[in-house]
């Protein structure tokens, strides 16, 4: 029995050995990966449910990997958040959102709003506004097309520094909104102190629409809740007619997901938004 325990510590030691290694080398090609460019975004539209005009759009974080293809952000953000590298790309993010929606103004298509996800490690830096100010002076966007989606999770990890930030953030113009919201542990009272304009309703709370009562009621709940508050709602991971409906006849003001378009690369959302010009 001791010598099993031996080997069996042994091909534990190796183990850990083998995955400590395979992270070191996850984490030197993510390092990598921005100095090679491999980074993409994808824009998902977000639409309003009242006049069915695309309003803004979502940038979502692509990895083109030179031997695995196209990765997803939940595949490649938790260890870029655990050694940092999330700042760097973080902040590629934002330039290259921000620069991209410029360039759809200035190309003639209708302005949009332009929504980044920002990371806790990101948002808690020291001076991150002035950060964004800079990004924005840079790229030439005005702040009133830039949102930043934060999450509850992010903003509970530091209540008096987020609002500070949130507050300077405010002050430039840059529009808020709560990402995920429902799955977070932000009390009521809590979120009556944050200067959002925007909640997104998670889409676990989406997903099971008509069928789930439960999702039903909380929906209609934190749509009722932002009406409330002054803050516009939008459902994400809105997939069918059904859903649709519902939160429709619920007053939930927009709506973003498959049922109106997947994400998609740049070129593909300019043709999108060419279609629903304006004539
Ligand atoms: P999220 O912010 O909640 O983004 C929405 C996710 O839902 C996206 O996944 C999107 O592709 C997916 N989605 C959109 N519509 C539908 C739908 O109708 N049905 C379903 N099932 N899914 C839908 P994605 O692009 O894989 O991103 C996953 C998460 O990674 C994001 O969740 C966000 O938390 C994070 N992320 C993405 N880009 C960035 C980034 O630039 N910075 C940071 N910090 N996080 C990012
Ligand atoms: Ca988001
Ligand atoms: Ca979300
Ligand atoms: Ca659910």
């Amino acid at each position: 029995a001791k010598a099993l325990g031996r080997n069996n510590l042994q091909v534990f030691t190796e183990e850990m050995a083998a995955k400590a290694h395979e992270k070191l080398l996850r984490q030197e090609e993510l390092r990598e990966a921005i100095a090679h460019n491999e980074f993409f975004l994808h824009f998902q539209p977000q639409m309003n449910l009242a006049s069915g005009r695309i309003f803004a759009a979502e940038a979502l974080l692509r990895w083109q990997h030179p031997v695995h293809g196209v990765i997803s952000p939940g595949a490649f953000i938790p260890l870029a958040e655990e050694t940092g590298l999330i700042v760097p790309i973080g902040d590629w993010v934002l330039k290259t959102a921000c620069r991209q929606c410029k360039a759809w103004q200035d190309a003639g298509l209708p302005s949009l709003i332009i929504s980044v996800n920002v990371s806790a490690r990101q948002f808690l830096e020291r001076n991150w506004a002035s950060r964004v100010a800079a990004v924005l002076a840079e790229t030439g966007l005005e702040a009133r097309y830039l949102e930043l989606e934060l999450t509850e999770s992010l903003i509970m990890q530091d209540v008096p520094g987020a609002i500070a930030t949130m507050h300077e953030l405010e002050a430039i113009g840059v529009h808020l909104a709560i990402d995920d919201f429902g799955t977070g542990y932000s009390s009521l009272s809590a979120l009556k102190r944050f200067p959002v304009q925007r909640l997104k309703i998670d889409r676990s709370f989406v997903e099971d629409i008509p069928l789930d009562a439960d999702d039903k009621a909380i929906t209609a709940a934190i749509i009722s809740l932002a009406q409330n508050l002054g803050l516009r709602v939008i459902a994400e991971g809105v997939e069918t007619e059904a859903q649709v409906e519902f939160l429709r006849q619920s007053g939930c003001d927009e709506i973003q997901g498959y049922f109106f378009s997947p994400p998609l690369v740049a070129r593909d959302f300019e043709t999108l938004l060419g279609q629903r010009r304006v004539h």
